[in-house]
Formats: C-alpha cells, structure tokens, sequence
C-alpha cells in the first residue's frame, strides 16, 4: 500500500490529504525543516515540529497557520498516523512517520547522523518504506570528524591573525553558521556574524542553544565573522580590510570548488549524511523500499538494487536550489 505518491507540488498522501515539503502552496503542508528548499510560503495550514516553529514563522511570515508538533507526538490525519521524529539537520529538522493499517512510511527530510550541539540527534525508525534524501549520495562524501574541521578552522584563524587578516568563513545563514558558533572557541579572538546569521541565531538563543558570543569589533584583523555565501564580494564583505576567505560546506570536499568560487581555503563541514552516513541510516530502517529523492539519487538507487533492496529515484521537486 503506497502511502505516498509524487503530484506536481511534491510528495501527497492521499488517505491524510497532506503534502510533505511541497514547492508550491497546497491547503495542507507537512515541513520537515526551514530550509528553504523545503518550506515554501503560501499554503493555508502547516505543521511543524514545535522546536522549529519559530524559524517556520521567520521564513513563511506572522500571519501564516503554523501547528506545532512534539517529537514523538501523535496526530491523526484522515486515515493515517503522523508524528514528528528528530533528523539531526538543523534546530526542528524532524523526519516525518507515516503509519496506516500496519504499513509504515517514514519520509527523512535532510538529516545528518553526526551529533550536532544545536538540535536533537537522528533517531533510527523502522519501516516499510523509507523516503531518503541523497544530497551527498555519490561515494566519493565521506566527511571528516567535525572535531578535525573545527580545529582546522582554529588553525587558520590564528594563521590570519599573525599575518594581520580577517578571517571571513562563509556558511549557510540557518544551522551551519549556529553549528559553527556552537563549537568555535571564542577564546582565540572577537566573532562577528552577518546580521541574516544574527536573525537566525536569536532564534536558536531562545530555544536555548549556547552559541559563542558575537559583536561588532575595532580589530577585523583578530576577527573570525561569519556569514552567507551569498555576501560574497558584497559591498557589506569589503569593510573588513586585508581577508582571508573560505567556506565550510561538504561541496568543498569535491576538488577544484574552492578555486572555482575564489576562496583561500574549503572547510568540509556538512549538515547532510555523507555516503557511509546514508547507507547506515537506511540499513537501520530496515526498509524493503527506499525512494531516493534530492540529489544524486541514481548511484545510490543502484548501489541499493546491486545490496537487494527495492529503490526508485524520485524526482520530488524542491523550491529553490538546495542548500
Ligand atoms: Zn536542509
Ligand atoms: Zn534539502
């Protein structure tokens, strides 16, 4: 029994008439986070897992029907069971299980099996059919412990300063710049950050998440600021003087990005599961059949058939270009 089925907003599920992170608005939306790839604005009614309620609001406006969920909580919708289960993304990010008359979906949204200082960790669930992301689904993603990144972050950061630079590290504005702020040693010098991570940080303080303290500095060239890659030679970017710049992303474990997007240095930090990560993760569900969604779902599709599973790629759609 097919609990999901692909129309043209995105993932539906007939019998609880509700779309999971569907790109344009429908009447009822189910979002797994705030990314926005994944919470499109518009729709009539949401829910949400309640930690993330706030950055919902934030992106989707103060007027919207937001119902927030508990991890772990039970709703019924029409003729299925819906709850909201930790995917280790970002602050809310929630898997989504799906059960009625026995069978059980679970769709992950973006998630990540490393621990992560700022939300609760991916929680294993079994199931019939299991919905995967594969963002990083090639092979070649296997991450560095974010222990090793971090150190190399503090390495280069001291570098700048005896060389008299700023240090400018580009990072998505929701969850990677917290992540970061969470586990930089605001010891070694000021931090600074874009006021779209400042926004978005405030949020993450008052569902208290300890984050390193940021100010605006007399001294660019003992600071680390932290902001967007889209600020990226931006006027707001040049007031720092002499910088050094990098990125962390997993993109920049593929060779030639970080030239390509002129930077001095890559940092592989990814708030997405790398290969070992997803194929873990999908064992664990101990599903027969995986859709593969977001990304490179084709190697991942076959490396599954070649293992005996059961897997289609699906092209659900996202709103914008994903994060
Ligand atoms: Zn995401
Ligand atoms: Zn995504």
């Amino acid at each position: 029994m097919a609990l999901l089925e692909l129309r043209e907003p995105g993932l539906y599920c007939p019998a609880g008439d509700f779309y999971i992170d569907p790109a344009a608005p429908v009447d009822r939306a189910i979002v797994t986070h705030t990314h926005s790839d994944h919470a499109c604005p518009g729709s009539r009614a949401y829910l949400t897992a309640r930690v993330g309620q706030s950055l919902l609001r934030e992106r989707i406006g103060a007027e919207a029907s937001i119902q927030p969920c508990d991890y772990g909580e039970t709703l019924t919708l029409g003729a299925v069971r819906v709850s909201f289960h930790p995917a280790g993304h970002i602050l809310g990010s929630a898997q989504i299980r799906l059960e009625q008359g026995g069978e059980v979906w679970v769709v992950s949204g973006d998630y990540k099996l490393e621990l992560d200082p700022t939300c609760a960790p991916f929680e294993p669930i079994r199931c019939h059919t299991f919905v995967t992301e594969s963002t990083f689904g090639l092979p070649i993603f296997r991450w560095p412990t974010e222990t090793e990144t971090i150190a190399a972050i503090h390495a280069w950061w001291r570098a700048n300063q005896e060389a008299g630079k700023a240090s400018l590290l580009f990072a998505h504005a929701l969850g990677k710049a917290q992540r970061l702020l969470a586990r930089i040693d605001g010891s070694i010098g000021p931090i600074h950050a874009h006021e779209s991570v400042e926004r978005l940080s405030a949020i993450y303080h008052g569902q208290g998440i300890a984050l390193a303290p940021t100010a605006p500095t007399a001294d660019w060239r003992r600071a680390l600021i932290i902001a967007p890659p889209w600020s990226q030679g931006s006027d707001w970017a040049r007031r720092f003087g002499t910088v050094s710049t990098a990125l962390a992303s997993g993109w920049m474990r593929i060779r030639g990005t970080r030239r390509r997007r002129s930077l001095d240095r890559g940092f592989v930090l990814s708030d997405h599961a790398d290969w070992p990560a997803l194929l873990r993760a999908i064992d664990e569900t101990r599903a027969e059949t995986v859709w593969v969604t977001h990304g490179y779902g084709n190697p991942l599709v076959r490396w599954l058939h070649e293992h005996g599973r059961q897997a289609i790629a699906v092209a659900a759609p996202l709103a914008e270009s994903p994060s």
